[in-house]
């Protein structure tokens, strides 16, 4: 029965809700949710809200779930307070997540990760002192005690998830964290027997997985994950991926999991500039080779997606981490025949992996719930209300929901004939389409909830107070957005300027020579956008090329020798700010530098420290390092901030009339779609 697809005709994702028995246990369907560091685990109340933020998923129908990474010992954690399981006093803690899980009739295994390394404190230790470029803190070097020291803490640790209840462990070997380190000769300079050859190199992975086997018996499930693409340098061959691979399952391992690129890899792997499932293909390849399932990975947000993975043979299971934050129901939703009705993640990392980078804990651009499942009730209302929302964007429709859902009767208008505000334009910048799920997401929301849309209606205090009369309108929510900044500089109204709505909905035709002010998100993504659409984010074997990886694995980690190869620009483009960083950092930690690498290698000229002095004919006239240069350009793009459109909420409130303020009408500067849906999502838990 291992990994043989039990088919039915009554489901459209027959494969991916077929299940796969693993001999001592059967998971309900191919999906697995992949582990995702939230920041509760370290947090207060922490065991709390993850049991509730598991058990939510396990209700949504996940086949198996896996935690976020704990260390098994204090060198392994990622910073200096991470969670480890390493006593038995922490059994407890670890059992609130397991039986909350299991009540809702899910599955779940314990991640355990060693940072190696990637350790952000000075106890890192790796197989050889040599610094990460993303960390730091040079890493000692284990001893050959340490490492043996290090085997036994990896089995304490799934001898003590096993006592929690857990139903598996899955042991992190990819990512380049410690065990990927010894595997690797570009971090395995060691002359004992844990470096050298590969069969060295590899040691200490298949020690942790046999000796775990021999300590928790048969009946547990143990995933490795293995890195099958490492993009870096130095990174493995597909032969030693295989040997490595057979090693594993001879080792005693349940199922494999694939790892895609090393966290200092500079090739984007999940963000929305990745093509949907684009690295299935390896896993792919290493169907065959041997016999225990095989788990995809990376880019995987819908059911059609995942089964079309499954249904080509690249892989036995799909992992999907990031979607069920989107949405807990996921496999619920595409098991009944609604996946119309699941909110996409749009792979944006702004509310999951950003925060992590900031300390933060994860939550979700689309699904502001997300790890809030215990702060964020929704609790139906006692007195129905008539509530009118001007503004159909990311706000006001995430309020719509939030307060519908509760029992209100809302109807949402905008002078608009499409809902998703500021969406529109965001899901027209290459690689940025998932954009539209949300919007889809919403549209069918509101059908289910029945919140009717009123297009093209442009509200006025008139409108609203027809509405106030007729005893239709009992609360009033501005979500009326923002305006573009028009900065004051001299000749900014000159034929050559044009506003980021020009370009984005006008469509007005933009010259060759382009000066772009201001480098936030939205310049960025006109950057992007004038740079044109090569189909690097759509087509797999294009974005293989662009980014300089080998599909086929002839040299090592895929990469090695290998550079991007980005068409050139068909614009001369400047990108700039006043500040003086480098522009470009716009958008998040997990998302600039790909923008920055993208620029960088089709030649957009990115210039801070930038002073405008004025536009005219001759172009645009700048200050830098105190020289006066002329930028001849055809056009300037004006992307220089936004400003809060409330010329209503000034009417209304000279009319005496109250209302509640939200999005970008309540704050533009720094606010994006994140705080916009929160804030929405928020107010209509409380309206
Ligand atoms: P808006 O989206 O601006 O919606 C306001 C709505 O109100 C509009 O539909 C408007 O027509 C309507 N309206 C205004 N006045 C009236 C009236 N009197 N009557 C009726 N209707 C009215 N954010 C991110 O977080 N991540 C991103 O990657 C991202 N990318 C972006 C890319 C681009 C190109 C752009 C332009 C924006 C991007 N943003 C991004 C920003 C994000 O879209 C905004 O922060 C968000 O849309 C703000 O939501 P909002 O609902 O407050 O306002
Ligand atoms: P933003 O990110 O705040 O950037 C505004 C830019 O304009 C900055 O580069 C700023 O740099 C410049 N600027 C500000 N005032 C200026 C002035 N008076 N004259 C000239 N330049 C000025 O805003 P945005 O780009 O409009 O984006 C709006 C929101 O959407 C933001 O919250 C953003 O995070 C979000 N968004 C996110 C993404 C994403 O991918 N994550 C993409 C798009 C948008 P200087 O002050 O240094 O000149
Ligand atoms: Fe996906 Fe963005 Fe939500 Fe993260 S924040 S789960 S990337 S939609």
């Amino acid at each position: 029965m291992k990994g043989v697809f039990i088919l039915s005709n009554d489901n459209q994702f027959v494969h991916l809700f077929s299940p796969l028995d693993l001999g001592h246990t059967v998971l309900k369907n191919r999906i697995l949710m992949g582990s995702m560091h939230t920041g509760l685990e370290e947090s207060k109340n922490g065991q709390m809200k993850l049991a509730r933020y598991f058990a939510e998923r396990a209700k949504g129908g996940v086949g198996l779930i896996v935690t976020g990474g704990i260390s098994p010992n204090l060198a392994g954690r990622v910073t200096p307070f991470s969670a480890q399981l390493s006593f038995s006093f922490q059994v407890k803690k670890h059992k609130i997540i397991t039986q909350a899980v299991h009540a809702e009739g899910g599955k779940i295994v314990m991640q355990i990760l060693h940072s190696g390394r990637y350790g952000y404190h000075p106890f890192a230790v790796a197989p050889s002192p040599i610094k990460s470029p993303i960390s730091p803190f040079k890493p000692w070097a284990l001893t050959a005690r340490g490492v043996n020291k290090t085997i036994s803490d990896f089995v304490a640790s799934a001898n003590l998830a096993q006592q929690a209840g857990y139903d598996g462990v899955e042991v992190m070997g990819s990512e380049g964290y410690l065990i990927n380190e010894f595997i690797s000769s570009k971090t395995n300079k060691r002359k004992d027997k844990w470096g050298g050859d590969y069969g060295n190199r590899i040691k200490l992975a298949v020690q942790i997985v046999s000796q775990i086997r021999r300590a928790v018996g048969a009946n547990f499930i143990i995933i490795f994950r293995l890195s099958m693409l490492d993009l870096v340098e130095k990174g493995s061959t597909w032969q030693e991926i295989v040997e490595l691979a057979k090693a594993i399952e001879k080792a005693g391992a349940s199922i494999i999991n694939t790892g895609i690129g090393w966290h200092e890899a500079r090739i984007p792997t999940i963000a929305t500039v990745v093509p949907r499932g684009a690295f299935s293909f390896v896993t792919r390849k290493l169907k065959g080779e041997v016999k225990i399932p095989l788990i995809a990975t990376n880019r995987i947000n819908t059911p059609e997606v995942a089964e079309g993975i499954l249904a080509r043979g690249d892989a036995d299971m799909v992992s999907m981490a990031r979607p069920l934050l989107a949405d807990p129901f996921f496999p619920q939703k595409a098991q009944s025949g609604r996946s119309d009705e699941i909110n996409t993640c749009i792979a944006c990392n702004q509310a999951c992996l950003d925060h992590i980078f900031k300390n933060i804990n994860a939550s979700c651009l689309v699904n502001p719930f997300a790890c809030r499942e215990l702060e964020m009730v929704s609790v139906k209302t006692k007195q129905a209300k008539h509530i009118i929302v001007v503004g159909a964007g990311p706000a006001g429709l995430s309020f719509a929901l939030s307060a519908a859902e509760r029992g209100h009767h809302v109807r949402v208008f905008d002078s608009e004939s499409e809902i998703g505000g500021q969406f529109k334009l965001a899901c027209q910048i290459p690689g940025k389409n998932e954009f539209a799920e949300t919007i889809r997401y919403y549209k069918k929301k509101m059908q289910l909830l029945s919140i009717e849309f009123v297009a093209g209606s442009e509200v006025t205090p008139e409108i609203i107070e027809r509405e106030k009369k007729a005893g239709k309108c009992d609360e009033i929510v501005l979500a009326t957005g923002i305006i573009p900044r028009h900065p004051k500089i001299e000749g900014i109204d000159h034929a050559s300027v044009l506003s980021y709505l020009d370009v984005l909905k006008k469509k007005v035709p933009v010259g060759k020579r382009v000066a772009i002010i201001g480098a936030g998100g939205i310049g960025v993504d006109v950057t992007h956008f004038l740079l044109g659409d090569h189909g690097e984010s759509d087509n797999v074997s294009t974005f293989m090329k662009f980014w300089g990886i080998d599909p086929e694995l002839s040299v090592r980690g895929g990469v090695e020798g290998l550079r991007p190869c980005m068409p050139a620009a068909d614009r001369e483009i400047y990108l700039m700010h006043r500040k003086d960083e480098v522009p470009g950092r716009g958008p998040g930690k997990t998302t600039g530098w790909i923008y920055r690498s993208m620029f960088k290698n089709q030649g957009v000229h990115l210039m801070a420290g930038v002073q405008y002095k004025r536009i005219d004919d001759q172009g645009l006239h700048i200050e830098q390092s105190g020289k006066e240069i002329v930028l001849k350009v055809d056009n300037v793009v004006v992307c220089a901030g936004q400003e809060s459109n409330n010329s209503l909420a000034n009417l209304l409130s000279a009319r005496g009339i109250s209302f509640h303020l939200i999005g970008g009408a309540f704050k533009a500067a720094e606010l994006d779609a994140k705080g916009a849906i929160l804030q929405g999502a928020t107010l209509g838990l409380d309206i």
